[in-house]
């Protein structure tokens, strides 16, 4: 087997039922994959995953990109990307191990590619309603790099950089270097803003349970990682945290490599066990074909070392938004040792609404997800409501209308009594509609009307 988006195409042919499906998320590539792009063809298999390798040769412009990639590729594609980056919130960078799973003879329907880098003649304007930062991050931030909006957590931006920059960021108001669009919030990793997030965490004997992210936390030095998990672990009313970090999706060699800091994290989580605390890993694959043998091994490694890895998705459209790539995805997933624990309905980004879905194609999604595996192993779908009303089960909305593409949702625990809203892409929706979505008093009375039938 070639690949994992050839088991996927071949599973669909076979149909539900068929072995090809049932084994298809066992089938992980060990071939010299990285061998068909120019610049890495003659780097040899430890040298490519290493992650000094990855992290010096992950290009980060379109004239870099096009000097390792060489001819795979023709000027218009290069045209088109370069386009595509004028309106994005994200600048670019992309390790060679996902440049070199991008089938390059169809770059323009291939769901890496999809993810990181933006092509013009894909994008759609941005929906009416989105603002930057629209899950209100740094309207519930006590501190810099903290937000507090659950009564038991918090969510830790430890540093603003990632191994890679993926063209959705949430946090795009932060994350990455600036943009056209976009001058960013910094939140470097530095000691003294960090002192400050730990006296308000100490400050706070509600908090139990600590987002430990970024940016990406595989970007943290070793001792960094000891330093915050020391300092966590340290504090008594904290009871668990996690490290985020796409790192296991987009250079999962590092895990093999980086042995620093492998065992700073280890030490950590061995630590908090002792302790009777919970340390573990959060990780992002989106996609089935993300993961390979390398993979494979990076997770065995964490399995034997007794470190506990989940998976937080991002729905996509043309990425992951059918039901037999999503299946795959979960039960690689889950044969891996990594528990998929949530799959987020896209939010609301500048300049990615064509990676956005219907929240009622998510919902089917997921009807055919559940009983395919352990219930253990099946996602939630989740809505991170507009404006700080923070994440709620897809299906607990209180009202949805499928014609206007608005959702309503409420959030007892966060904002008693307050109304949040999420939005279909427009494109999705019928054209008389997308004509009154234009109209900025038509919009309002959709709106209005929305929330009065929520109640
Ligand atoms: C997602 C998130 C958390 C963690 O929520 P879980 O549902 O426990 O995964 C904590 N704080 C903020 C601000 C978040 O966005
Ligand atoms: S790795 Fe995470 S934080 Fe970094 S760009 Fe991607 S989605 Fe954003």
């Amino acid at each position: 087997m070639e690949s994992a988006s050839v088991d996927v195409a071949q599973a669909a042919i076979a149909g539900v039922g068929d072995p090809e499906v049932a084994f298809a998320h066992r089938r992980l590539r060990r071939d010299a994959f990285w061998k068909t792009i120019p610049a890495y063809a003659n780097v040899d298999e430890n040298t490519f995953h290493s992650h000094v390798f990855q992290a010096r040769n992950s290009p980060t412009s379109v004239e870099r990109l096009q000097e390792v990639l060489g001819g795979l590729v023709g000027p218009a594609f290069y045209a088109d990307l370069r386009e595509g980056l004028r309106r994005a919130p994200m600048s670019i960078r992309i390790s060679p191990y996902i440049l070199s799973l991008i089938d390059w003879n169809d770059p323009y329907g291939d769901p890496l590619r999809t993810q990181f880098l933006p092509l013009a003649s894909q994008q759609l304007p941005d929906h009416p309603e989105l603002h930057l930062d629209s899950l209100n991050e740094l309207g519930d931030s006590p501190v810099p790099g903290l937000t507090h909006r659950y009564p038991d957590r918090a969510l830790f931006l430890t540093l603003d950089t990632c191994p890679v920059y993926c063209r959705f960021c949430t946090r795009s108001y932060a994350v990455g270097l600036d943009t056209d669009g976009v001058e960013k919030v910094r939140l470097s990793a530095n000691r003294s803003r960090w002192s400050q997030v730990f006296d308000y965490l100490r400050s706070r004997p509600e908090v139990e349970d600590v987002v430990v992210s970024g940016g990406d936390v595989y970007n943290l030095r070793a001792a960094q990682i000891r330093e915050v998990g020391e300092t966590l672990l340290d504090i008594p009313h904290i009871r668990r945290f996690r490290f985020a970090t796409k790192g296991p999706a987009v250079m999962p060699g590092k895990i093999l490599s980086d042995v620093d800091w492998v065992d700073a994290l280890v030490d950590v989580v061995d630590r908090g066990r002792r302790m009777h605390k919970e340390v573990v890993m959060h990780t992002h694959f989106n996609h089935p074909g993300e993961i390979t043998g390398v993979t494979q091994d990076a997770m065995d490694l964490l399995t034997e070392r007794g470190v506990t890895v989940r998976n937080q998705a991002v729905l996509q459209r043309g990425v992951n938004d059918d039901t037999l790539t999503m299946q795959i995805l979960v039960k690689r997933l889950s044969y891996l040792n990594i528990q998929p624990y949530y799959v987020f309905f896209h939010d609301l980004v500048q300049g990615v609404e064509d990676l956005r879905t219907t929240l009622g194609t998510g919902l089917d999604i997921e009807k055919t997800l559940r009983g395919a595996t352990a219930g253990f192993n099946t996602p939630t779908f989740i809505v991170d409501t507009l404006g700080g009303g923070g994440k709620r089960d897809g299906h607990s909305y209180e009202h949805y209308n499928e014609e206007t593409g608005i959702a309503v949702f409420s959030s007892p625990t966060v904002r008693p009594g307050e109304h949040f809203f999420y939005f279909d892409p427009i494109d999705c929706l019928a054209p008389d509609v997308q004509q009154r979505w234009k109209d900025t008093n038509e919009r309002q009375s959709m709106m209005e009307e929305a929330l009065a039938v929520a109640g």
